[in-house]
């Protein structure tokens, strides 16, 4: 049964109805009249059982998943899973070379760990010199926070750029929407759907319940290689530092005479776009980021260390009227899987200056003191798995290569090559593996993407 009282009604009874005409749809009424006025809510279907249940049963001490149909929600050239660096990147560069492409998400905003992580310094884009080796779609994304006002600081060859976390969900945004790529957010990709080890879309989780988007080719650029973990591809576990960033405030306020004879306090992190605000990163212990129990823990004890933090902080003479703007709502986990790729990237060919017949991208230090170091596009994929690329921080690295590997401005190139190879490959009607890597080399190009 529809509930028959729409918003127009609701506000006349509330003797509202001159606001409504003012205000159209305007989502910004409950921010004028308050909490408790000018809602609409209707009845979609009343008494209603779920229909396309297919429960979990508890049989003989186990936990049994039954067989069942998915509902498929979309059906797509190119498949792009997970919406942080890489993953925006990737979508934009498979569209633009033409591909029908959707990117999902699993939280409600882009940028992963660059925004829901609060990591706001762009560091790992030049080389030695001060040259800046990330260039095309990264690049773009860079000079698109310049024309904003207040969304990027410190932007000078050389330097290390910080943004504003709010202004690079807003830039990804338009930047997704311009380029007309097809999104589902709040959409957690659990598992991929295969046959006879080729990929053939993913299966999702999200309040619609579990549904499958199919594609030509997957894009993994999940961070931790949810997708080609459960495709069967061959990768490596590791534990890296998991860490929780925060960002303080007042720090303008800050009184100096009051300061003189205190030590200053410990975690005041480097500034922002916002006048006052810091970015505070956080080393945190070394675990494993794919166990669910140590992820709780870290999130808990993090929230504790910081918020005792700041309370020190706020009784050291000088600095009372500091406070916590925000712990970011995503912790801070840096390296999980990382695909055993037909190449990796390694340290000894980035000192010995290896040039790859492959070469989809060059990669930047994080303090300028190395040189130019090529990622092969043999990185990006599987030695057997077919339809699947990896892009971003999972992609084929040795360990010691894997803290300049996950740098975002190297996710940018990787996301930037996964994407023109993923639209390759369908276009051309091949395996990822087998794509005329000359054809990914002169997109990339004509898309200003630097390749040394
Ligand atoms: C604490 C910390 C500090 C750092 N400091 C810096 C720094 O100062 N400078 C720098 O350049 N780099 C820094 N980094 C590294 C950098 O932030 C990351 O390596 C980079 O963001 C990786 O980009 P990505 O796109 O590969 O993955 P991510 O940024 O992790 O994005 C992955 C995206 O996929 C989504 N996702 C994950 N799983 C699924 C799924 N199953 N289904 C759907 N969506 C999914 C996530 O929600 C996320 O949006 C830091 C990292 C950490 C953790």
């Amino acid at each position: 049964m529809n509930d028959p009282m729409n918003r127009r009604d609701c506000l006349r009874v509330l003797g509202l109805s001159g606001l409504a005409t003012g205000l159209g749809s305007s989502p910004s009424l409950a921010q004028s009249v308050g909490e408790s006025s000018g809602f609409q809510s209707s009845v979609i279907t009343s008494r209603k059982v779920q229909s396309d249940r297919a429960n979990a049963t508890f049989v003989d001490g186990k936990v049994i998943q039954p067989r069942r149909e998915l509902p498929v929600l979309d059906t797509t050239d190119v498949l792009v899973v997970g919406g942080g660096p890489a993953g925006v990147v990737a979508a934009l560069a498979a569209k633009r070379a033409g591909a029908k492409v959707t990117l999902v998400e699993r939280y409600g905003h882009f940028g992963g760990l660059w925004t829901g992580g609060l990591v706001l310094l762009v560091i790992g884009h030049i080389v030695k010199g001060g040259k800046q080796v990330c260039q095309g779609i990264g690049e773009e994304m860079m000079r698109r926070l310049d024309q904003l006002d207040g969304a990027i600081i410190n932007r000078r060859p050389g330097v290390n750029p910080t943004v504003d976390a709010e202004a690079v969900k807003y830039v990804m945004v338009e930047m997704i929407e311009e380029a007309g790529v097809k999104v589902f957010l709040h959409c957690w990709g659990v598992e991929a759907v295969v046959n006879d080890s080729a990929v053939q879309g993913v299966v999702f989780e999200s309040k619609s319940g579990r549904q499958a988007i199919l594609a030509q080719v997957v894009i993994d650029a999940t961070g931790d290689g949810d997708v080609f973990a459960s495709a069967g591809a061959e990768f490596e576990h590791r534990s890296h530092n998991v860490g929780l960033v925060w960002r303080i405030g007042n720090l303008d306020w800050v009184d100096p005479p009051k300061t003189a004879n205190t030590p200053k306090p410990k975690h005041l992190g480097l500034p922002t776009p916002v006048p006052g605000v810091n970015w505070v990163n956080m080393h945190g212990p070394e675990v494993d980021g794919l166990d669910v129990a140590t992820l709780t823990r870290m999130e808990m004890s993090h929230r504790q260390f910081i918020w005792t933090m700041i309370q020190k902080t706020r009784q050291t003479p000088g600095y009372e009227h500091v406070y916590l703007v925000e712990t970011a709502p995503q912790l801070g986990v840096r390296i999980t899987r990382v695909l055993q790729g037909l190449k990796t990237v390694t340290l000894d060919d980035l000192k010995a200056g290896t040039r790859f017949a492959d070469v989809v991208g060059v990669g930047g230090s994080d303090s300028g003191d190395h040189g130019e170091w090529q990622i092969p596009y043999g990185a990006l994929v599987p030695t057997k798995t077919d339809n699947i690329i990896a892009a971003g921080r999972c992609i084929s690295a040795e360990i010691r290569m894997a803290d300049l590997v996950r740098l975002i401005p190297n996710c940018f190139v990787t996301g930037h090559a996964a994407g023109v190879a993923g639209a390759v490959a369908v276009q051309d009607r091949c395996n990822p593996r087998q794509v005329d890597v000359t054809k990914v080399q002169k997109i990339l190009a004509q898309q200003e993407a630097y390749l040394g």
